[in-house]
């Protein structure tokens, strides 16, 4: 019986969000799955009521007993955010980076599943093997920490799947693109590239965040009193740019929104952000300045009462 390698998106082909991508090799008596990333997406006004859409995930759990693992690019929403809902009808390994499994960790805790078992954490550009799979992990720049492109080696060749990414040269926080890991997989061949870029389609090139850094500062050297910025709660380079820009204009900064707290602790915990001054509670009336700067999560629901 002939074996072949399968590609099969149950979510994010074509479309943005909701990332949950199976390969496959083997034959049809014998074949075995791995997932790459399990997002989410978030509804609009075409599906009034709904605030998220999971992908459909019974293909798979169908199959969950020749299911290798999970493998996880990155920590944002629309390739991790499922995964907890998803999960406890599969329950195989998930593999991570640090900061990745922080976030899946916590996820898990809102739902009170022990996870530690079935979490393994990769370290950055290292490789893991599942089955027919070799799969190794490669920096890339994104605007979340720790972005990986994984090139997985099969028997019929290596497919890239890059995840999200840009090209930044000056990433601020984490590591720049690994250019030569990729072009050494590029010079052995690759049969296939998944990949996944905001915009791709417009010609020049995405700013850096360096340059969003030394413009940001300028703004807000000129200003007299209080300032709002506010951000996905995941971007970290932005935010230690905020806290720099504070340090710099000698302010205060609070953060607002259960996310921009959540995610700090994350960075924290792994590592990063390690410069920075503690930020001030926004309710502690007796500290907190005229001339703050106010960093706040894209749609924190405490907003109203901190503005
Ligand atoms: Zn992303």
């Amino acid at each position: 019986m002939k074996e072949n390698l399968l590609f099969c998106p149950l979510g994010g082909s074509g479309e943005i969000g909701m990332n949950m991508n199976l390969y496959a090799y083997g034959n049809e008596e014998n074949r075995k799955w791995i997932i790459v990333d399990m997002g989410v997406t978030f509804a609009d006004d075409s599906v009034p009521g709904v605030d998220l859409i999971y992908p459909d995930a019974g293909f798979i759990i169908d199959k969950k007993d020749d299911l290798l693992g999970i493998v996880l690019t990155h920590a944002h929403e629309d390739h991790i955010g499922s995964i907890s809902h998803i999960w406890p009808k599969l329950k195989c390994e998930i593999y991570a980076t640090p900061f990745t499994a922080v976030l899946i960790q916590e996820k898990f805790k809102e739902k009170k599943i022990d996870i530690t078992n079935y979490l393994k954490i990769v370290e950055l550009n290292s490789q893991i093997k599942l089955g027919p799979f070799e799969i190794d992990f490669v920096t890339l720049t994104h605007s979340i920490l720790e972005p990986n492109g994984l090139s997985i080696t099969t028997p019929e060749g290596v497919i890239l799947h890059t995840g999200d990414w840009k090209v930044d040269p000056n990433p601020l926080i984490g590591n720049k693109v690994d250019e030569k890991k990729l072009r050494s997989i590029g010079e052995k061949g690759v049969i296939a590239m998944v990949c996944d870029s905001t915009n791709v389609f417009s010609p020049g090139r995405a700013g850096s965040e360096k340059d969003v850094r030394e413009s940001l500062l300028k703004i807000i050297s000129n200003q007299k009193k209080r300032v709002l910025v506010t951000s996905f709660a995941s971007n970290v380079a932005r935010m230690e740019s905020i806290f720099y820009i504070a340090k710099q204009t000698k302010r205060n900064i609070s953060l607002v929104g259960r996310s921009m707290h959540r995610i700090y602790k994350a960075a924290k915990q792994c590592g990063y952000l390690k410069n920075v001054v503690e930020p001030v509670d926004p309710r502690d009336a007796n500290k907190i300045s005229k001339d703050r700067i106010i960093f706040y999560a894209l749609g924190a629901k405490e907003n109203q009462w901190v503005l």
